[in-house]
């Protein structure tokens, strides 16, 4: 018989749940951001807003994009006012 969630005994853990840090998920990405560092105001709405921490900041400040676990949402396209962000085809 097929083993199910409520088969397992209340309060185990699963030992080999693992880390979201160890899928890159960069490849599944159609669309990529660019970074136009002249027109950011680091106001981080994009550090905030991507759902995937792709983000780099470095003392307090964006200073890129990590295209390693980038899926190409283009959320912080949508959130940047200062057209810091634009996004491009990956061809
Ligand atoms: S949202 Fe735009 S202006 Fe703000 S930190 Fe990000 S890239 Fe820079
Ligand atoms: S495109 Fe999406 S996943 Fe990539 S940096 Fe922007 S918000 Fe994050």
């Amino acid at each position: 018989m097929k083993q199910g969630w409520k088969n397992l005994p209340i309060g185990c853990i699963i030992e080999k749940g693992g880390s979201s840090r160890d899928f890159k998920t960069g490849d599944w990405r159609k669309q990529k951001p660019e970074f136009i560092k002249d027109n950011c105001k680091n106001c981080l709405l994009c550090y905030i807003n991507c759902p995937d921490g792709a983000i780099l900041i470095e003392d307090n400040e964006m200073i890129g994009i990590d295209y390693d676990y980038c899926k190409g949402c283009g959320i912080c396209q949508k959130v940047c006012t200062a057209n810091a962000i634009e996004m491009k085809s990956e061809r």
